[in-house]
């Protein structure tokens, strides 16, 4: 309808939205000079399908090229639906940036309800953002992308608005699954609590937190996390969500611990090592300080070892060493600590023991070595003995050194009063 104070091919003209008229017969009957601009094509161009150039292509939001059949309008004529708000992409050679629009277009019926034209509105909307589908690459990343919203808290939130597909890979959990839950639904038995505080503690206080965690999978195995977490402000500067960057570092963590494990064990034997045997040794003292109860120092020394060297060469003399290792592993409890101490020397921490009952066992352990010698195909009949130096801890003398002192003068004795004995130390 034209009234008198508007002139609405002007408006038309000046407008920024491209507006196309296709008339019944789907040909183009109208395109004000925005649409054209938008379009790239000249102005015969745009009412001739037929000579629109060869690179010229519509494209939608994944990149991939129309058929004409599935142009906006073209859609419209076979469904008479309109279509409301849909991003297109126009490119052709002229320039590699893609021309985004977001489309509208809609039928007008004659009164048989025939189409008698479609009417097809598109503004730009090529802002930077779009030439990098930046929603892509977070949902296909290799690392798993975490959002929360950051206002849920005081009803048990953060509560998890996004999650990536990396995510659903890795917990096993479906990203539907998620969403809408706490991230706590992932913790378990070994996640750190000190680690959890400091996260929580980070998001009270707005600040972005690096930590490393140990969270479960839907089948309830576990994996290691590092996590960045940064909170994400709207325009105003307030909080809005806080989103999490998650690596998977399960296999450096793991290969971290073996280094950790390997430094602490004898590779001949696989028992700890010195080094082992202390680590291990400050938990159980403390366990034991803890309990107020005894624990007891067994050093082991094997008798006249240098003899099977000399007799049978250094291979048989390890081998008698690891074998000598199997037999302690089988005699001792799992929580009794077993190290090689050096050499041919062995040394056992015995925990939760009364002085007797630690005597006794290591006692037992000594003679069957006497009565049940150990053999092995290469190894010839002959076994040898060990002496043993013993120390309990008193009430007073928890100090580990001292014991392991003690039990050592003990060994001293045992081996100076003729081997194959256990001698207990009387002073610590
Ligand atoms: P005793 O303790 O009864 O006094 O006599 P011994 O012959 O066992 O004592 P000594 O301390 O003099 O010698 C310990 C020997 O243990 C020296 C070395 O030949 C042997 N030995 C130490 N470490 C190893 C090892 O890793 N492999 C082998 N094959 N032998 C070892
Ligand atoms: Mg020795
Ligand atoms: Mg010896």
């Amino acid at each position: 309808m034209t009234t008198n104070w508007v002139n609405e091919k002007s408006i038309l003209n000046s407008l920024n939205t491209g507006v196309l008229v296709h008339g019944g017969d789907g040909n183009v009957i109208y395109a004000n000079p925005k649409a054209i601009r938008l379009l790239r094509l000249s102005e015969v161009q745009v009412y001739r399908q037929d000579q629109y150039p060869k690179s010229w292509r519509i494209i939608n939001r994944y990149r991939e090229k129309l058929a004409p059949e599935q142009y906006p309008a073209s859609v419209v004529f076979r469904t008479s639906q309109p279509i409301k708000d849909k991003e297109y992409g126009i490119s052709d050679e002229t320039d590699e940036k893609v021309t985004w629009v977001l489309v509208n277009a809609y039928p007008e019926f004659d009164s048989d309800r025939k189409i008698k034209q479609v009417v097809v509105t598109f503004v730009d909307f090529s802002y930077q953002d779009k030439e990098i589908p930046f929603h892509e690459i977070v949902r296909y990343a290799n690392d798993v992308i975490m959002v929360t919203d950051a206002q849920s808290k005081s009803v048990g939130g953060p509560f998890i608005v996004y999650v990536n597909e990396a995510f659903a890979k890795l917990s096993g959990y479906s990203t539907d699954f998620a969403i809408g839950k706490s991230p706590k639904f992932l913790h378990g038995a070994n996640t750190d609590i000190e680690a959890r505080n400091r996260i929580r503690s980070a998001l009270d206080n707005h600040l972005p937190i690096k930590e490393t965690i140990y969270n479960y999978r839907a089948d309830k195995t576990g994996y290691w996390v590092e996590l960045n977490i940064f909170p994400l402000k709207d325009e105003t500067g307030v909080i809005t969500h806080f989103a999490a960057i998650e690596r998977d570092v399960t296999e450096k963590h793991s290969f971290e611990e073996e280094l950790i494990e390997q430094a602490a064990t004898d590779p001949l034997t696989n028992l700890h090592n010195r080094r082992g045997f202390f680590d291990g040794a400050k938990n159980l003292i403390r366990l034991a300080e803890h309990t107020k109860e005894h624990f007891a120092i067994a050093l082991i020394d094997l008798d006249r070892f240098k003899q099977i060297n000399d007799q049978f060469g250094h291979d048989i003399g390890d081998q008698y060493l690891i074998a000598f290792a199997e037999r302690m592993k089988k005699s001792f409890r799992k929580t009794d600590l077993l190290a090689r101490y050096g050499g041919e020397e062995f040394i056992i921490l015995l925990p939760f023991s009364t002085a007797e009952d630690s005597m006794k066992v290591v006692e037992k352990f000594r003679r069957s070595l006497d009565d049940n010698p150990i053999m092995f195909s290469d190894f010839p009949k002959s076994s040898t003995t060990i002496s043993v130096g013993m120390a309990v801890s008193e009430r007073d003398s928890k100090e580990i050194h001292l014991l392991i002192s003690a039990a050592d003068r003990a060994l001293y004795n045992a081996k100076d009063s003729g081997r194959n004995r256990l001698c207990l130390a009387s002073k610590i």
